[in-house]
C-alpha cells in the first residue's frame, strides 16, 4: 500500500515514533535496509518485524507478524523456569531429612515464581483420625496454634483430605463459601490445597496461598500439583525413616534389657552350679563312710550277720551306690557346664572304642538274654576321626547301658555305622520300650526321665544330658528316633577329617 507521511505516523504506535525516526534517518543517510522488532500492537499484530528499505524519495517497508513465534519463545522460557524449579525441588526432596526445612526451601523457590505468601502442611494423625498442622509459613504462631488441628471435612484442607481431591479457591474476598472463611480472614486471595497421597495412602495436605493474586494460571496449578506429588512420597519416606529410627531405639533398649537379663541368668546359673558342686562334695564324704561301714558289716567274719540282716545291709549298699553314682554324675555335669577343659582331641580308633564299650556292657546284656549285633567299621584309610577316646567310650557306654536298661528280655541291640564323605554316624539300636515323640525332645534335658518307665529302671536322668554335652564339645551331633513300644535308635554323628 502507498502511505503518505501523516498516514504512516498514524499507523505506527506513538511510543515507537522516536525509534522509527532514527531508523528512517539511518536508512536514508547510509542507504541501508534497517530491521526492527516491535512489541506494541501494530496492524492488529502483537509482535511485528518491520523492514525499512530506502527507495527513491521514500521508503519501501514490510511488516511480518511475529506474535505466534514470540508466544512459543515465551512458553519455552516459562517451561525452562518450571523445569529448573522442579529440578531444584527434586534434589531438595532427595537430600532433605527434615520435613520443615524441606517445605520451607520449596516454598521459598515457589513463592518467588508464583507470588505466594503462605503455605500450610497438615499431617494425617491416624490414631486420632485428624489432621495436624505440622509445618507452615506466612502466619503468626498464635494463629497457627488456633488452626493446629482439623477434622475431616473441616475448612478447605479438611475437605481436600476427606475427598482426596485438590481444591482451588480463587477471588476469595468475594467468595461466600463458608469453607474459605479461615483463609479469607488471613487476607488470602487465591489458594490451592492438595491432598498428599503416597502409594494410595493419605499422608496429609499441602496448600499454598497468595495475598496479592486472585487467580493461578493452568501451568502454575500443574507445577504445584507435580511438586505436591513428589512431596507426598518424600514426606511418607521421611515418616517411615522416623518410625524405623524409633523402632531401632526400642530394639536397642530391648537388647540392653536382654543383655542384662542374660547376665542375671548366667549369674543365677553359676550360683546353682556352685551350689550343686559344693553339695555334691559335702554329700560324698558322709556317703563314702556309710558305704564303707555297710561293706564292713556285710563282710564281718567275727560276728557274721543273719540272712535277714545281710539283706537289709545289701539294700543300704545298693541305695548308697546309686546315690553315689548320682552325685558323681551331678559333679561331671557341673564341671562341663562351667566350661572346664574336658575334651582332649586326638586321632581315635572308633572300632576299638566300640568293641571296648560292648565288652563292658555284655555281662549286663546277658543277664537280660539280649542279642548283640555289631558291624565292622568301614572307614577309608585317609578318613580320620579326631576325638577324645575316654569321653567317646563314656558316650557309647551310656547309650549301650540305656539300650540294655530299657530293653525287654530276649531283645536285640545293634550297633551300625553310616559313613559319608565328611561324617560318620554311629547308631545304637534297641528293641526296648521306646520313647513317645513328645518326650524325645525332653530326654536330653538334665534330670528328665520318661514318665512311664522311669520308675521301673534305676537312673538319675543325667546320663543323656551329659552325653549330649560331650558330643557337642566333640563338634558332633546326637539324636534319637523311636517308636513307643517298639524300640529306639540313638545316633551320634562325628566329623571325619581327610588326611
Ligand atoms: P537315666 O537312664 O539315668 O534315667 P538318661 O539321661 O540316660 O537317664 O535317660 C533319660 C531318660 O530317657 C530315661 O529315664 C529314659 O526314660 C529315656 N531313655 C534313655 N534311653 C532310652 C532307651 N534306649 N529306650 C527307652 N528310653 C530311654
Amino acid at each position: 500500500m502507498n502511505l503518505s507521511h501523516s498516514d504512516l505516523w498514524d499507523l505506527l504506535p506513538p511510543s515507537c515514533h522516536n525509534t522509527f525516526e532514527d531508523a528512517f534517518f539511518r536508512s536514508k543517510t547510509e542507504m541501508i535496509p534497517i530491521h526492527l522488532e516491535i512489541s506494541k500492537p501494530l496492524l492488529s499484530f502483537k509482535w511485528v518485524e518491520v523492514g525499512i528499505f530506502p527507495f527513491g524519495e521514500g521508503f519501501s517497508m514490510f511488516f511480518k507478524d511475529l506474535t505466534r513465534h514470540k508466544q512459543v519463545d515465551q512458553l519455552i522460557t516459562q517451561n525452562e523456569k518450571k523445569l529448573a524449579l522442579l529440578a531444584e525441588a527434586s534434589s531438595d526432596l532427595i537430600f532433605q531429612e527434615d520435613p520443615k526445612e524441606l517445605l520451607d526451601n520449596l516454598f521459598n523457590s515457589l513463592s518467588h515464581y508464583l507470588d505466594l505468601d503462605v503455605y500450610f502442611n497438615y499431617i494425617f494423625d491416624e490414631r486420632a483420625n485428624k489432621l495436624r498442622l505440622m509445618n507452615y509459613y506466612g502466619i503468626p504462631k498464635e494463629i497457627a496454634d488456633g488452626m493446629c488441628c482439623l477434622d475431616f471435612g473441616q475448612a478447605v484442607c479438611g475437605t481436600a483430605a476427606l475427598n482426596q481431591h485438590k481444591i482451588i479457591a480463587e477471588d476469595i474476598s468475594s467468595s461466600i463459601d463458608p469453607k474459605v472463611n479461615l483463609i479469607k480472614s488471613l487476607g488470602i486471595q487465591a489458594y490451592v490445597c492438595h491432598p498428599l497421597i503416597s502409594y494410595g495412602k493419605l499422608v496429609g495436605t499441602l496448600s499454598f496461598g497468595s495475598k496479592t493474586r486472585t487467580h493461578f494460571i493452568k501451568e502454575e496449578l500443574e507445577l504445584i500439583e507435580r511438586i505436591c506429588t513428589q512431596v507426598s512420597i518424600t514426606l511418607d519416606r521421611l515418616s517411615l525413616i522416623a518410625k524405623l529410627q524409633q523402632t531401632n531405639i526400642e530394639l536397642e533398649q530391648a537388647n540392653t534389657s536382654l543383655v542384662y537379663a542374660q547376665a542375671q541368668a548366667e549369674k543365677a546359673h553359676k550360683a546353682k552350679s556352685d551350689f550343686l558342686a559344693m553339695m555334691s562334695h559335702e554329700l560324698r564324704t558322709p556317703l563314702n563312710s556309710i558305704l564303707g561301714f555297710s561293706q564292713l558289716l556285710h563282710q564281718d567274719a567275727v560276728t557274721p550277720l543273719s540272712a535277714q540282716q545281710l539283706a537289709k545291709v545289701d539294700k543300704i549298699l545298693k541305695s548308697g551306690r546309686h546315690l553315689l553314682a548320682m552325685i558323681n554324675d551331678i559333679l561331671k555335669l557341673v564341671k562341663l557346664e562351667n566350661g572346664k577343659p574336658f575334651i582332649e582331641f586326638q586321632e581315635v580308633d572308633l572300632d576299638a572304642i566300640v568293641q571296648a564299650a560292648l565288652s563292658e556292657i555284655t555281662p549286663y546284656a546277658q543277664l537280660k538274654k539280649l542279642k548283640m549285633n555289631c558291624e565292622d567299621l568301614k572307614l577309608k584309610s585317609d578318613q580320620i576321626i579326631y576325638s577324645d577316646p575316654v569321653r567317646l567310650q563314656q558316650v557309647l557306654l551310656n547309650l549301650l547301658s540305656n539300650s540294655v536298661k530299657y530293653n525287654r528280655e530276649h531283645g536285640n541291640i545293634s550297633i551300625s555305622y553310616q559313613v559319608s564323605e565328611h561324617t560318620v554316624t554311629v547308631n545304637v539300636e534297641d528293641t526296648g520300650v521306646g520313647i513317645s515323640s513328645v518326650e524325645q525332645s525332653k530326654i536330653f534335658d538334665p534330670f528328665y526321665r520318661t514318665e512311664e518307665f522311669s520308675m521301673e529302671a534305676e537312673g538319675t536322668g543325667i546320663g543323656l544330658s551329659l552325653v549330649k554335652q560331650i558330643v557337642t564339645e566333640m563338634q558332633g551331633k546326637i539324636g534319637v528316633e523311636s517308636q513307643l513300644g517298639e524300640g529306639s535308635t540313638f545316633w551320634i554323628e562325628l566329623p571325619i577329617v581327610k588326611k
